[in-house]
């Protein structure tokens, strides 16, 4: 047995990125203290209750479960012995401002067969597109995915001459067209279209704006598929820290870190508590946000400056959600649901160029009941609500814009989404507005996704897992590589641990 030296960490913040970060260290033997400023761990993904209503506050779909089963096989545990996961299939229930509806289905076959009635010329089209999907994909599993990234330059090795087959690859990712240009050359029926371009909501960013390699998302979930974690998806954060607790790793709420210490060389060497105590670490890892974690947490010198410097980081979109508790549920919706904008151009345009909320937004319906009765009284609803807006603004006061958006949201279930008299139906209400997920999650600008993903050769890139700018500083969750949502940022909380781990051990010896 090789001996393997053991380091004093501290994680700030215990999003799904920090709890990756934490499990993973302490499952690899260091010894792991975390901080969060909220009395909860999981932070977006936290829960809210009331009224024998129980809505998931953040996240709801529920994909790429090969991403916990890794972290969970880190310490020798199943995935299946510690979440009780439900496939779902239809994945979404789409409804459209004609008055029709479109599941989005599994398996790719019986998918090309439902658009045919559709469409004939999108169903072939549909076929093209996710083989195009997977290509895109295993070119991410190759060179994008498991390691710290920063750059198109980290991503392929120019030092080894260029081979035919690379070339091939970074030809296939289409390096000069976006999204929506790739799903419409593919897919001339705007409803598919309209659906396929929302794979780029994952990452709270634009489909006219985004890379096209991102097209490879769609892959991810007819290949894996999307679940719905029996409890809710909170159970997610809650399986994560109960993990924690067996591995050793110290856990603080209630503490917000308001500076990282480094030493005379520049390297991170502890945190400072928001009360002055001071923790010294060997080595942190940030899971607040990158860019103010190099805004507000380092001091301003060298290295907060090449940082900012290395690239314009925009923040993804933001967004307003309503938990409605129904006494009465929508039959005709299935668990997830998306009732589209009736026109998508306008929508995108005024949330990422115009900076406004979209007059004719798209809602993300969330309908759990039919799946998990426990989250509501008999026969009601637990309905989430999630429209995407732009990230804050200093124009923008949410408490003056909810009440009206509201009422463009229910407005847009009544017709679109065939909810009639849904406001008869709430007996409990609950809301997040960008402001609110600004000031609970300490994100930059409100924004739910960390950085958008927008640029055509670029976008897809962001900060490295392992700082370039400060010694044993590490960055992880949705604002780092590889990016937001569930399954990415328990990733880069993967990949940060690992790097970690590697830095100091050298690589993981290979089981046999
Ligand atoms: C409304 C909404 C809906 C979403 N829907 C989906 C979905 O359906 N599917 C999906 O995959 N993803 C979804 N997402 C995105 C997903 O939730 C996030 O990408 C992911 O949870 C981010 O994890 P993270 O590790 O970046 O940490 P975060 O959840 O951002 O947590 C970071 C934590 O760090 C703490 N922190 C920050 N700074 C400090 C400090 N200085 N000191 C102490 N603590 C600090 C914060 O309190 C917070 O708890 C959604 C998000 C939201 C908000």
């Amino acid at each position: 047995m090789v001996s393997r030296t053991r380091k004093r960490i501290g994680i700030i913040g215990g999003g799904l990125g920090g709890l990756a970060s934490a499990c993973t260290l302490a499952a690899r033997g260091h010894d792991v203290t975390l901080f969060d400023k909220n009395d909860w761990v999981g932070g977006k993904a936290a829960v809210l209750e009331g009224k024998g209503f129980r809505f998931d506050m953040g996240p709801t779909i529920l994909t790429l479960p090969s991403v916990l089963r890794r972290i969970f096989a880190e310490a020798g545990h199943k995935l299946e012995d510690r979440l009780n996961l439900v496939r779902l299939d239809p994945q979404w229930r789409c409804f459209y401002q004609d008055g029709t509806f479109l599941d989005l289905m599994e398996n790719v076959q019986t998918m090309v067969e439902k658009i045919r009635g559709m469409d004939p010329k999108s169903a072939e089209g549909y076929q093209k597109f996710q083989d195009l999907s997977k290509r895109l994909n295993r070119i991410s599993q190759k060179f994008f995915f498991w390691k710290s990234i920063g750059s198109l330059w980290d991503m392929f090795s120019f030092k080894d001459s260029m081979n035919l087959s690379m070339l091939g690859d970074v030809m296939s990712m289409r390096p000069v067209s976006t999204v929506a240009a790739t799903v419409r050359k593919y897919v001339p029926d705007e409803r598919v279209a309209q659906m396929l371009d929302h794979f780029t909501q994952y990452v709270g960013s634009s489909p006219y704006g985004s890379p096209a390699v991102l097209c490879g998302i769609a892959h991810m979930q007819t290949d894996e598929g999307v679940w719905y974690p029996m409890g809710g998806t909170r159970e997610v954060p809650k399986a994560l820290a109960k993990l924690a607790g067996e591995l050793g790793v110290t856990i603080h709420c209630g503490v917000e870190v308001t500076r990282i210490e480094q030493d005379g060389a520049g390297r991170a060497s502890g945190v400072v508590e928001s009360g002055g105590t001071k923790h010294a670490f060997d080595i942190v890892v940030s899971n607040s946000d990158t860019v103010r974690t190099h805004r507000e947490l380092l001091a301003a010198g060298r290295a907060a400056e090449r940082f900012e410097g290395r690239r314009g980081y925009e923040p993804a979109c933001s967004g307003v959600v309503l938990y409605l508790g129904l006494n009465k549920r929508y039959d005709h919706i299935a668990h997830h649901d998306f009732v589209f904008s009736r026109d998508a151009e306008e929508e995108f345009d005024a949330i990422y160029n115009r900076g406004e909320p979209a007059p004719d937004p798209t809602c993300y319906v969330c309908a759990p009941a039919v799946t998990d009765p426990s989250v509501a009284p008999p026969g009601g609803e637990a309905l989430y609500v999630l429209v995407h807006t732009p990230y804050l603004r200093p124009h923008h006061n949410w408490n003056e814009m909810l009440p009206k958006y509201r009422e463009v949201i229910l407005n847009k279930l009544e017709t679109t989404g065939g909810m009639k008299g849904i406001r008869d139906r709430i007996v409990f209400e609950g809301s997040l507005t960008p402001q609110g997920i600004h000031d609970r999650y300490r994100v930059l600008n409100g924004a739910i996704y960390g950085l958008a993903s927008h640029g055509r050769l670029f976008g897809a890139f962001k900060p490295a897992n392992r700082s370039p700018d400060v010694p044993g500083l590490y960055l992880a969750g949705g604002s780092a590589h590889p990016g937001p949502g569930m399954p990415m940022a328990l990733m880069s909380g993967w990949i940060a641990g690992d790097t970690v781990d590697q830095d100091v051990n050298g690589p993981m010896p290979v089981q046999a």
